[in-house]
């Protein structure tokens, strides 16, 4: 089992979760791509360990165990697991520290991407199930 970062890590990218994660196996995209995969961070899903450390440590609510990753954000699976196809597209994320986002700010962010913001991000987990999918 692997984490995944979602949609709403876009344009973010105070990457606590790279200070956090004790594997390095956190990315980012370098390729020439860049409509295809977003200006977010993405989990290799064979190097992680599981550990669910950066979960709590995203204030954007953006990272979910894969098997809880909402329906709605259910693409971005796909985009983590690109990883292991095209390696040499991405680089190890570098920790750069930002100011954290206000209440406010991360509701808007789960609004902009259709998600309830009112909603925890175990709660959105729970409201938008996402059936597994297989993966070439
Ligand atoms: S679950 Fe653990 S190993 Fe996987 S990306 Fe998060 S911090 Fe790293
Ligand atoms: S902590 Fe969350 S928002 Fe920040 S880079 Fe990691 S996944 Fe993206």
């Amino acid at each position: 089992m692997a984490y995944t970062i979602t949609r709403l890590c876009t344009d973010c990218l105070d990457t606590a979760c790279v200070k956090i994660c004790p594997v390095e196996c956190i990315y980012e995209y370098a390729g020439s791509s860049p409509s295809h995969f977003r200006n977010q961070l993405y989990i290799d899903p064979e190097e992680c360990i599981d550990c669910g450390a950066c979960e709590p440590e995203c204030p954007w609510g953006a990272i979910f165990q894969e098997e809880a990753v909402p329906e709605i954000f259910a693409d971005d699976i796909a985009l983590n697991h690109a990883i292991r196809e095209r390696r040499d597209e991405f680089k190890l994320a570098t920790y750069r520290p930002m100011p954290q986002p206000t209440p406010d700010q991360v509701a808007e962010n789960k609004r902009k991407w259709g998600a309830d913001p009112s909603l925890t991000s175990a709660r959105l987990a729970a409201k938008y199930k996402h059936e597994p999918r297989k993966r070439a």
